[in-house]
């Protein structure tokens, strides 16, 4: 009996359902395909690239530890897949699900192109802790608030407890052609990734790595350190929890015992619920009344946003730290988005689609969840009238100005109770650092403003 195992967002050897099943039933034969012809409307951003490029190269060598390696081929997994299933005589194809609209469509595609030849399919979830279909009010129906639906999910049963990966493969009897890690060119062709090497570990390894670490102690100060980008008080996993590195239901049972760490898996839960049940939501509000917003184009301002040059401190640092990075802590990516889409009045989307190219943890669900939150037009969405202050939110949850200060070297000599604060063109202390892009009181009116004409239409 051969298997292939066509290897997903599930890049990892422990608790991978699929990888135990093939190894426990004859040889295996590891598959990754890289198809940006079937990522649709979102192929990956180029963060997420040079991640997936490590990932793979960190897979390929746990697999050759246990006697095998990764098959890696280019083209659209309908076309490729089938391919690899005949050339190697395989009985059986099994992969784990995805939950975005064009990955489940290309599944459906590769399945029924596999059957064709009369090999059998396996499809497993390991990804989330309960699948979509498993949670739903009593009607029958999808839950579109936070709460009730994380309560269903704590009544259900127990997430299983994580299995250990095999510890040899058996290899098929001849080995199909693979191209390397390389000849994808996942890599950026300037190197713009120090940042990205200095700060992550992508791959298995480092996923355990960072959960060991946080489970022995940090997990237990998480609902107070929480919200400070200026200490690493959260997990950092969601880079790995995106890749599959490490499964949820690892994470879950090192970290339950925080009630409010495990309601953020709860939320992580909640976004790719949503995205199963209401696929169009990546592009559009899933509140419909929002499609006629009266957003604003405003290129240069979007451009400075970017750059981390709004002269607000908080929102720079934010999207400093997310450029140099590929990650910003959760509060700044409130403040951020609340920034562009109610200060700025720019379309969520742009800012999601920032996102999706600067981010190494991009996750469609995730991001479309965090973003339409935000704005204000997704499920348990802020109110259209919560407006984070940055200069508040600053104060209060980067109270010495230590985020501000290593992420935004011109205001390092500004002292902490001034350094939140939006610097005028008169100020001396802070050369080249912008004056505000607007008045923030401002900008607040003009967005209730708005919000509010669209309420009354
Ligand atoms: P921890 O605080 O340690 O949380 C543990 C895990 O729970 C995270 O790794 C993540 O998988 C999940 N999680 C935590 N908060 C959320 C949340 N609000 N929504 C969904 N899952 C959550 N997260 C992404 O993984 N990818 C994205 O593309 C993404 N885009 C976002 C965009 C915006 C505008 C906002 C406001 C939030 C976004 N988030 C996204 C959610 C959140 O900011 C990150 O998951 C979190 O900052 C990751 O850091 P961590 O691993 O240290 O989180």
């Amino acid at each position: 009996m051969t298997s292939v195992v066509w290897f997903r967002t599930d890049l990892r050897l422990s608790d991978n359902p699929a990888l135990a099943q093939a190894a426990s039933s004859g040889a295996v034969v590891p598959l990754f395909v890289w198809s940006p012809e079937d990522e649709g409307e979102w192929p990956m951003g180029a963060a997420s690239r040079w991640w997936l490029h490590h990932s793979l190269v960190s897979l390929d060598a746990e697999l050759r530890h246990r006697g095998s390696h990764l098959v890696i081929r280019r083209g659209r997994a309908a076309q490729v897949i089938p391919g690899v299933v005949r050339e190697v005589g395989a009985n059986a194809l099994i992969f784990s699900r995805r939950y975005e609209p064009t990955a489940r469509e290309v599944e459906a595609d590769v399945v029924a192109a596999v059957e064709q030849l009369g090999v059998h399919t396996s499809v497993h979830g390991s990804s989330l802790l309960h699948e979509p279909w498993e949670i739903a009010t009593a009607d029958g129906k999808p839950y579109q608030v936070f709460t009730p639906f994380w309560k269903a999910c704590l009544a259900a049963p127990e997430p299983p407890r994580p299995t250990a990966g095999p510890t040899s493969l058996d290899a098929p009897g001849t080995w199909p052609t693979s191209l390397t890690v390389e000849d994808l060119g996942l890599l950026p062709e300037v190197d713009w990734a120090a940042g990205l090497r200095e700060m992550w570990e992508p791959g298995e390894a480092g996923a355990r790595k960072l959960l060991e670490r946080f489970a022995g102690g940090p997990v237990d100060r998480y609902a107070t350190d929480r919200n400070r980008p200026d200490i690493p008080g959260t997990s950092r996993l969601s880079p790995h929890l995106h890749f599959g590195e490490i499964s949820t239901r690892e994470v879950w049972h090192a970290c339950r015992r925080s009630s409010v760490y495990a309601s953020e898996l709860g939320w992580r839960e909640f976004a790719h619920h949503l995205l199963w049940h209401f696929p169009h939501t990546p592009t559009e509000p899933l509140r419909e009344q929002f499609r006629d917003f009266p957003w604003v184009k405003d290129p240069d301002a979007f451009h400075r946003w970017t750059k981390g040059l709004t002269g607000y401190p908080f929102v720079d640092a934010g999207m400093r730290e997310l450029w140099y990075t590929g990650w910003m802590h959760n509060r700044t990516r409130m403040v951020v988005a609340s920034f562009l889409v109610k200060d700025l009045l720019i379309p969520w989307q742009q800012g999601a689609r920032w996102f999706w190219d600067t981010l190494v943890d991009a996750d469609l669900a995730n991001n479309t969840l965090g973003w339409q939150w935000a704005a204000g037009c997704g499920a348990d969405a802020a109110p259209y009238f919560r407006i984070f202050n940055p200069v508040m939110q600053g104060k209060k949850f980067d109270p010495k100005g230590d985020y501000v200060r290593r992420w935004v070297p011109e205001l390092s000599a500004i002292p902490s109770s001034e350094i939140h604060e939006p610097r005028h063109s008169l100020d001396g202390m802070a050369s080249g650092y912008p004056a505000p892009i607007v008045d923030h009181a401002a900008a607040r009116q003009r967005a209730l403003a708005a919000f509010e004409g669209l309420r009354r239409s």
